[in-house]
């Protein structure tokens, strides 16, 4: 627990640091100084955003990316904005955190056998990252699976978060081909390394807000998370 503690941790201080994407590393920072009205008393933590949870999880939420004023502002994944107020009264609910509400890094919010990482941990302008970015970005993406050793489960919300997985898989020589895995809302695959891969959609305001994301739906898939688990793929 403690070496998994540790290795994030010092991973976690690289992606905080890294500045190898100019485009994102100007936007993160510009949003950072000219603030949303709301916002305008805050200080946007303006960096990337590292992945944030239980380091035994045994099951791994993989989002898209932070939000310009949600984790972009406060500096921990979901928190903050409208997705992470849809989200984690969800994961309470299930048990996967110690409690609904999630505003500021020192909340005292603590993820109970769940982890949330990114595929992209800057703040990408109208949410869309490019090809490039996300190649950058994934090399701390294989580093944090590496040290999840418990890992049995992924949650990934959004074709973003969906494919970045795959593209894990693939680099990694678990995965030949993406044929046969399309993203669904609630899809369930059995992948070769042994991980139960869900897809959701992506809690963003503009899903939930239509309706295309319901609560029901949302905490149908952590269930489901749960559930394998403890009984595997
Ligand atoms: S998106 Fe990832 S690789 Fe690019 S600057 Fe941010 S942390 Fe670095």
């Amino acid at each position: 627990m403690r070496r998994m503690a540790s290795a994030l941790a010092v991973l976690n201080k690289e992606v905080v640091i890294c500045t190898q994407c100019p485009r994102l590393v100007a936007y993160r920072e510009q949003v950072g100084r000219e603030r949303r009205r709301a916002y305008r008393e805050c200080e946007y933590w303006a960096r990337p955003v590292p992945g944030f949870g239980d380091p035994q999880a045994r099951v791994l939420v993989l989002g898209l990316a932070p939000g310009a004023h949600g984790s972009n502002r406060t500096g921990r994944p979901f928190t903050g904005d409208a997705s992470g107020k849809f989200m984690y009264p969800i994961l309470h609910k299930v048990g996967f955190a110690s409690q609904a509400n999630a505003e500021c890094r020192d909340d005292g919010l603590k993820l109970v056998d769940c982890y949330i990482t990114a595929a992209v941990r800057c703040a990408p302008p109208d949410n869309k990252p490019l090809p490039s970015e996300l190649a950058n970005c994934a090399p701390f993406l294989d580093r944090e699976l590496r040290i999840l050793k418990n890992v049995k489960v992924v949650v990934a919300l959004g074709k973003i978060g969906f494919d970045a997985y795959l593209n894990y898989l693939k680099r990694n020589d678990i995965l030949r081909s993406k044929a046969g895995y399309a993203f669904a809302h609630a899809a369930r695959y059995s992948v070769p390394n042994g991980i139960t891969l869900l897809a959701s959609y992506h809690p963003s305001n503009q899903n939930t807000a239509t309706g295309k994301l319901s609560a029901a739906m949302f905490e149908a898939v952590f269930r489901e998370a749960k559930k394998s688990a403890v009984s595997g793929p």
